[in-house]
């Protein structure tokens, strides 16, 4: 596989990552097209089938991943599996695009460490632990039990900040989107 940058934003769930990422996505001369992962978690809200996600059972996610179709898969929540299709960045690579992606930490360290030099890795840190709680009851799409359980994976995520190209701190939301622009806009250069 060879082609154009990769941009990847990865955070603690509720970091505000995925406000970053599309409001990349809306600046033209970026020229950034969105990474659509698979996933077997059920759909959430109005997300939409192979828009935010390519949802699938997770027989079908097993079956990719004995079929070597990943770039990288994580199991991110138990029995909740998340991966980037190998086709998928082939497929918007051909459309001449740099490839954005908001995924987890590990998977984003995993796709640095295969295309360093292709690769932005940046890592969004949110206020603090307990701001992350507040954000995530207020989007209430998740019971208490599942944002408990993305608060206790929050520490753990914190810790790899260091391993990042860049960190951008998330307490200001419009500075932290000038931060993440012109840091792509150097990395396209
Ligand atoms: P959510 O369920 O909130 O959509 O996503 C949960 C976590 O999985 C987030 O941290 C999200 O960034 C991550 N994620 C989404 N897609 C992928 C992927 O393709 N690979 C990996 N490793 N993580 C992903």
């Amino acid at each position: 596989m060879k082609g154009g940058k990769l941009i990847i934003f990865s955070a603690p769930s509720g970091s505000g990552k995925t406000t970053i990422v599309r409001h990349l996505l809306q600046q033209e001369e970026l020229n950034l097209a969105f990474s659509i992962s698979a996933t077997s978690r059920p759909r959430r809200g109005k997300e939409k089938n192979k828009e935010h996600y390519y949802f699938m059972s997770l027989s079908e996610f097993k079956n990719h991943i004995k079929n070597d179709d990943f770039l990288e898969w994580e199991e991110v929540y138990r029995d909740n599996f998340y991966g980037t299709l190998k086709s998928e960045v082939e497929r918007l690579w051909a459309e001449g695009k740099n490839v954005i992606f908001d995924i987890d930490v590990v998977g984003g360290l995993r796709i640095k460490k295969k295309f360093p030099e292709q690769t932005l890795a940046v890592f969004v840190k949110p206020p603090s632990v307990d701001e992350l709680k507040i954000r995530l009851k207020k989007r209430s799409t998740e019971s208490e039990d599942k944002i408990n359980m993305r608060i206790a994976k929050a520490s753990v995520e914190l810790a790899t900040a260091p391993q990042f190209d860049s960190i951008i701190k998330n307490y200001d939301l419009d500075t932290a989107l000038k931060e993440a622009h012109d840091l792509v806009a150097e990395f396209i250069k």
